[in-house]
Parts: structure tokens; C-alpha cells; sequence
């Protein structure tokens, strides 16, 4: 039940820091079962996946994976990922869209790199027509990521957005002090692992946040994405963007959902995939297991037959 959920999910995000089990994903690679919710390793796996998500009817949207980068070097490395990864991706002419993680762009070493990074690739983005979002973290970078967000918009930077987190206390308060900006705002349950005292944690506490949140920038947000696979938060927040007149689209994880995703699109709404690719992809792909527990079964089962 909810307890044993979220013992589940502390588990799974605290094994997954260990250097043992980095180690022996390394071993396995991507086959270990990553390649069910990551594109592969290379751009080249990404567009791949992009052209069958198009053709599907799907939009799209990319991530380069990297998080917690420390260095000086390592932030300047992923800011030059996304200065190839959009205009070869923009080429694609599919309106596929783009986000980064602050904390991949070094936020975490030096606040102001990662703002000059991240205002260097949005602008990039506005000469191709494109949008980038700003991903959401874990909670101790949530004001400087809404700073940075608010600070490319005074830049006059249109061409992006930020992401509210249903199971952190305070992201009502976020979502109403965004409003005079008109914003984009892309609304998530939360996938990190986060303390009573500022989140949620008991995932009825968080399903019925998540719907008073949705429903809440549906009516007062300029865009919501509505980014989840939980079939009964899309069915009411269907309702109440009708009743709304909202502009609005869901969005959903490559390997998550896709039945779901395909009777929505079906149903004549817009459904945009998140797509990662990259080396980097092992704690990206722990959050996805500690999602669900039969996930972590599937890997084992995949491991056991190498
Ligand atoms: P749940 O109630 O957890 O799941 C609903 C149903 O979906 C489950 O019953 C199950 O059938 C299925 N499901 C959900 N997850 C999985 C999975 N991993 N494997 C298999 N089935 C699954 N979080 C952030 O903290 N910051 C972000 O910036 C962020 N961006 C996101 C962008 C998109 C497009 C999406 C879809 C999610 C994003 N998330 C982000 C993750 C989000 O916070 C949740 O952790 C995740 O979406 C799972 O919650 P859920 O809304 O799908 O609802």
C-alpha cells in the first residue's frame, strides 16, 4: 500500500547513489532495460525515435541527459550539447521542443554560469523558432531555477517555461506568484526523493495536489502542459479545460503510457513525448524505476538473462 510505496521509492533513489550499482549499470549498458524509457546514447537514437513518435502524431520534445554537474568544464560540455542538439533538431521542422536541467548546466557550482548558459541556449533556440523549458529539480534548487526563469523572461526570452511540482508544499504559492508573467508552465507530480517538512508524502496527498494545481493553471497560466499518466488527473483535467477555454497539451515519458498517449491523440488532443538521449543516463532511468515496483522486476528479469 502507500507505505510500502514509499519505502519502494526511497530505496530505489538512495541505492541508486551507490558507486556498486553505477558500476554494474555501467557493465550492463542500456540493455539492462534503460533503452524501455531512454532513445539510446547518441543524437542520431534521438531523431530516430523522433521521426516515429511524428509519425504517430505525437509531438516531441528532447532532453540531453546529465545532471549534478560540478565543474566548470562539465557545464560548458552540455551547454555545447544543446548548441548542436537544436539546430540539427529544429531541422526536423515537427516543432519538436527542448529542455535543459539547470543543475546539468552547473547551477549547483555557480548560479551565474549556469544563467549565461542557459540564456546563450534559449536564445539560440528563439533564432530557430524553438521553445526550451526548464526542467524542476530536487527542492534546493527550485528558488534559484524560478529566479533564472524569471530572469529570462526580463530579458524578453518569449520562448520558454518552467515546471510546478504538485508534491512540494509551496508550489501553489509558485504558481501564483508566476501568473503576471503569463507563463508556461509544465505541471508534474515530483520524482525526487524529499523531506515531510517540503513535500508531500502520501501519494493520495499528492494525486489530489497535482489535480488542484492542474486545474488551477488550466484556468489562470497563459499554457499548461499536463504531464503525467495518470488516466484519471487527464480525464478531469479534460474537464476543466473545456470549461475553460484553456491552451493546453499533455505530455508523457518515452516508455511510459503509450496506449494512453495514443487514445488521447486519438480523442483529438495534443500529446508531446518527452524524449532523453545520452550517456548519461542512469540516474534519469532510476527515477523512472522507483516510479513503479514491477519496473525493478522487469530489470532484474533482464539482467538474469545475460
Ligand atoms: P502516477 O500516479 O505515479 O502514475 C500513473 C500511472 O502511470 C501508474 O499507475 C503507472 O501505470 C504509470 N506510470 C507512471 N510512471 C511509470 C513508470 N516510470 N513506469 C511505468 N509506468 C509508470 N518530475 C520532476 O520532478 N521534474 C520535472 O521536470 C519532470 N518532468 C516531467 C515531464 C514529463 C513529460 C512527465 C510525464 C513527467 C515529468 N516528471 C518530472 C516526473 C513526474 O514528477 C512523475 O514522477 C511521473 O510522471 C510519474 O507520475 P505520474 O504523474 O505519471 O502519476
Amino acid at each position: 500500500g502507500q507505505i510500502g510505496q514509499s519505502v519502494f521509492r526511497s530505496l530505489i533513489l538512495s541505492a541508486a547513489k551507490s558507486p556498486r550499482i553505477q558500476a554494474m549499470a555501467g557493465r550492463h549498458g542500456l540493455k539492462a532495460g534503460a533503452d524501455r524509457f531512454v532513445a539510446g546514447e547518441s543524437l542520431n537514437d534521438a531523431l530516430n525515435v523522433l521521426d516515429r513518435l511524428h509519425g504517430e502524431g505525437m509531438r516531441t520534445y528532447v532532453i540531453a541527459l546529465g545532471e549534478a554537474v560540478h565543474t566548470r568544464e562539465g557545464a560548458d560540455a552540455a551547454a555545447r550539447i544543446y548548441e548542436r542538439l537544436i539546430p540539427d533538431v529544429a531541422r526536423n521542422g515537427q516543432g519538436t521542443t527542448f529542455s535543459i536541467k539547470l543543475t546539468h548546466l552547473g547551477i549547483e557550482a555557480d548560479r551565474d554560469l549556469a544563467l549565461r548558459h542557459a540564456r546563450r541556449i534559449v536564445s539560440l533556440a528563439a533564432e530557430h523558432s524553438a521553445f526550451v523549458r526548464l526542467d524542476m529539480e530536487h527542492s534546493a534548487v527550485v528558488d534559484e531555477t524560478l529566479a533564472i526563469y524569471r530572469a529570462l523572461r526580463g530579458d524578453g526570452l518569449d520562448n520558454t517555461g518552467v515546471v510546478l511540482q504538485a508534491y512540494l508544499h509551496r508550489s501553489m504559492d509558485d504558481l501564483i506568484g508566476l501568473l503576471p508573467l503569463e507563463p508556461n508552465i509544465r505541471v508534474v507530480k515530483g520524482a525526487y526523493l524529499e523531506p515531510p517538512g517540503v513535500a508531500l508524502q502520501r501519494k493520495t496527498h499528492v494525486d489530489v495536489a497535482y489535480r488542484q494545481l492542474v486545474r488551477t493553471a488550466l484556468t489562470y497560466a497563459k499554457f499548461t502542459a499536463v504531464a503525467t499518466h495518470d488516466a484519471s488527473a487527464i480525464r478531469a483535467a479534460m474537464a476543466d479545460a473545456r470549461k475553460n477555454d484553456s491552451d493546453f497539451e499533455f505530455q508523457m515519458l518515452y516508455g511510459v503510457g503509450h496506449a494512453l498517449a495514443r487514445q488521447i491523440v486519438a480523442h483529438g488532443h495534443a500529446v508531446r513525448i518527452c524524449v532523453p538521449f545520452g550517456q548519461d543516463w542512469f540516474v534519469y532511468f532510476t527515477r523512472r524505476l522507483a516510479e513503479r515496483p514491477s519496473n525493478v522486476l522487469f530489470v532484474v528479469r533482464n539482467l538474469g538473462r545475460r
